[in-house]
């Protein structure tokens, strides 16, 4: 099979100037990709701020043949960046909403500041740039976006009930964008990544980090945002020193109790072995899929207790 290529295309990739971002850009330009270089240049808790991130970036792009341009703008500011690439290449073809920082504290000592920034970076960020983009993309019936979550959100994680918060959102959002976006060939999908980088410095040791190459996400990515896939989107996948796996949503059998004044919590605690019970499950994909499951319990009067 021929390499993938992206002659021609634009990528836009925030928070580019290191870790993630900047592995997603020179791969993007080495297989023909216009790129824009997005990068604020601030510490990994969001503070400072410097155009250098993004330029060491997009000199190393050029230096090597490619093409790219820098845009020193806050993921807030996602009309700013989405009128960068559009004026620098004309068009706009594949997001990857990648910039992110961390205010890791306990949530008994969490502030206001700490939850408002990461949602502000990650949520806030990640909708104006592909608000921005969206567009674009609707007009030429053509878009891809890779928004970024987290085990942190997915699965819970000390200390970061504020980053957890937002990356999760990141999976709801990701969703609602494939379901609205499959009309016009606008693909959404979402990872978990880990990769080594200075936002995984601090907490694992050197020879993990040797096999958590930024690089090892790359290539998922580049599948999922190439033209040739057209069928998978909404997905979740998490991803990493050469893992992959899909994850997805998993409902138990359930309990399903009659709507009269005999759903008590003590009704509630009788079934509480089918509520749990994962041994034939279901995996919905959307909220008709409960309203159906409702209806067809209801229909079903041997389901009622
Ligand atoms: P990183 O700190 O190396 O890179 C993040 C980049 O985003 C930085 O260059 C930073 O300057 C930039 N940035 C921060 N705020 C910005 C803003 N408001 N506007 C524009 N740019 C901004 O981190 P990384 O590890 O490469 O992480 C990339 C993404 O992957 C993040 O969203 C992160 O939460 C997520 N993630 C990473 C891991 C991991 O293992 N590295 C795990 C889970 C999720």
């Amino acid at each position: 099979m021929s390499e993938l290529r992206f002659d021609n295309q634009t990528v836009v990739v925030t928070g580019a100037g290191g870790g993630l971002g900047k592995a997603y850009a020179l791969f993007f330009a080495s297989r023909g990709a216009n790129v824009v270089v997005n990068d604020l240049g601030v510490s990994h808790k969001g503070e400072g701020k410097s155009g250098k991130a993004a330029d060491v970036v997009v000199e190393e792009i050029r230096a090597a043949g490619g093409k790219a341009v820098a845009n020193y703008d806050s993921v807030e500011n996602g009309d700013a960046i989405i009128e960068t690439a559009i004026k620098a290449f004309g068009r706009i073809d594949i997001l990857l909403n990648n910039a992110g920082i961390l205010r890791d504290v306990s949530f008994k000592n969490m502030k206001d500041a700490d939850w408002d920034l990461i949602n502000t970076v990650h949520t806030y960020g990640a909708y104006k740039c592909a608000r921005a983009a969206w567009p674009h993309f609707r007009k030429q019936k053509f878009g891809r976006v890779i928004n970024t979550a987290s085990a942190a959100g997915l699965f819970g994680s000390f200390g970061q009930a504020n980053y957890s918060a937002a990356k999760l959102g990141q999976v709801g959002f990701t969703e609602t964008l494939a379901k609205e976006g499959a009309k016009y060939n606008i693909i959404a999908n979402v990872i978990a990544p880990i990769a080594a980088s200075r936002m995984t410095a601090t907490v694992m040791p050197p020879d993990v980090l040797e096999n958590l190459k930024p690089d090892w996400v790359v290539p998922l990515v580049a599948a999922l945002v190439h033209s040739s896939n057209t069928t998978e989107t909404g997905g979740i996948y998490e991803v990493g020193g050469g893992h992959v796996a899909k994850l997805r949503w998993e409902r138990a059998k359930g309990g399903l109790l009659k709507t009269d004044d005999s759903l008590t919590p003590g009704a509630i605690a009788r079934k509480w072995n089918d509520v749990n019970d994962f041994s034939q499950p279901e995996y919905p994909t959307g909220p008709a899929d409960f309203m159906a499951f409702l209806e067809d319990g209801l229909k079903t009067p041997s389901a009622q207790p």
